[in-house]
């Protein structure tokens, strides 16, 4: 029954039903984005087709309309996460921007010398560079929070790091790299008795289940709509009210500003004081029509059927031989990172690639971690919930190609 359900979500895929190098496309590359559904796709073919204008102008009929979808939008978003108003969500680029955002607004103007920020060794580098661009400019200190060898990040050193001096903890909410997903609610306690804020980076949560921003009482909260089934170019920022209140603007231009005069400028409310510039109107719209897309289905058996898949992938993991499983947290998301002893991943994600299997292989975007780790990268099969049981066989059935032709 599950297998009918998917197979049906699946034909909401265009780009799933392809084939590459003459072989039905294994799309296992999730982590890095995700496939767009028709809806999606419509969405912003739509609006491109007919309405098409600028937002917040109230210029004429059309534009009124851009701006009905573009702030509808803003709500779908956020009642998805929790939020408790849409002025606490701010659009960005995706992950990265959102991060950057916070870094240079609330950074500047609460981290100061001698401060330190505390993020996970097993963070992407846009949950890192960030941060040392701003304590290399303000005099703070950047402090890992050591990660255990199966991939979870060790509370107890957490525990140990927590001082006055913290004035906040970044961490991902799933490492794109291992799966791994942190305990957040621990997170927040630990940060809430020292007063330090907690940003989470959620580019790998929204997409493998439910996060309720409010529940989890974090104070920003960033994740990009392409990797949640949504367009490019499109992201959200979340914050708590007072806190982005608080914060000066990022980006100046038109849209942010409340009165520009050269006697001085005063800055528009939240969100547009952040969103300075013509935004991604149709992407807004995009990530609007994912969001509704996935309300629209069951996201426990979603979540039943990413399960399988990593629990099937780990099984024949041990069946077949000579695979290290990089990354074994208690909790995980359906990544499955892994090394196919004596091969490089770049040859092994070649010899998969040949046979319309797609992975990732390499650091991921997380060097830190490869180095804690002691592995030269990973190969990394991140699953959706529309990649089937079968697909799981398939990318057995390449390595133990890959295996042939390699060892
Ligand atoms: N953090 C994590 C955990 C990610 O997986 C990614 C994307 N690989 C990012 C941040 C950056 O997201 P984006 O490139 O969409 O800004």
């Amino acid at each position: 029954e599950t297998r009918r359900y998917i197979d049906n979500i699946r034909q909401d895929f265009p780009a799933l039903q392809q084939q590459v190098h003459g072989k039905p496309l294994v799309y296992l590359d999730n982590g890095a984005t995700t496939h767009k559904p028709n809806v999606v796709i419509e969405a912003e073919a739509t609006f491109y087709r007919t309405v098409n204008s600028n937002v917040h102008r109230g210029a004429h009929y059309l534009s009124d309309v851009a701006t009905e979808q573009f702030e509808g939008a803003r709500k779908v978003v956020q009642e998805f996460i929790g939020a408790l108003k849409p002025e606490e969500i701010v659009w960005t680029r995706g992950t990265t921007e959102g991060i950057n955002l916070v870094a240079s607004t609330w950074g500047r103007k609460h981290i100061g010398k001698g401060d330190r920020i505390l993020v996970s060794e097993m963070e992407h580098h846009s949950n890192i560079v960030p941060w040392q661009m701003l304590c290399a400019q303000v005099g703070a200190e950047l402090i890992p929070i050591p990660v255990k060898d199966n991939g979870e990040l060790d509370l107890n050193a957490l525990a140990e790091l927590m001082e006055p001096r913290v004035k906040l903890i970044s961490v991902a909410h799933v490492s794109n790299a291992l799966g791994s997903v942190n305990p957040i609610p621990d997170i927040v306690r630990m940060a809430r008795i020292n007063e330090s804020v907690v940003m989470v980076d959620g580019a790998q949560g929204v997409s493998h289940f439910d996060v309720d921003v409010l529940q989890l009482d974090v104070d920003f909260y960033a994740f990009s709509s392409h990797k949640l089934f949504g367009p490019t170019g499109m992201g959200v920022l979340y914050g708590k009210e007072e806190l982005l209140n608080d914060m000066p603007p990022y980006q100046g231009g038109g849209e942010m500003i409340e009165h520009c005069s050269f006697a001085g400028t005063t800055y528009n409310q939240l969100p547009y004081k952040f969103e300075a510039g013509t935004p991604n109107i149709a992407g807004a719209i995009g990530l609007a029509a994912a969001i509704n897309y996935l309300n629209g289905l069951d996201r426990k058996v979603l979540a039943a059927q990413e399960e399988a898949l990593i629990q099937k992938a780990h099984a024949m993991a041990l069946e077949l031989g000579g695979i290290r499983i990089i990354g074994e947290a208690a909790k995980k998301a359906s990544v499955f990172s892994f090394l196919l002893d004596g091969a490089h991943p770049a040859d092994v994600g070649t010899l998969l690639d040949q046979q319309g299997i797609a992975v990732r292989t390499g650091h991921h975007c997380a060097m830190p971690l490869m180095e804690r780790l002691g592995v030269p990268g990973t190969v990394r099969a991140s699953m959706a919930f529309y990649n089937t049981l079968d697909e799981v066989d398939a990318l057995f059935k390449g390595l133990e190609k890959a295996k042939m032709f390699l060892l």
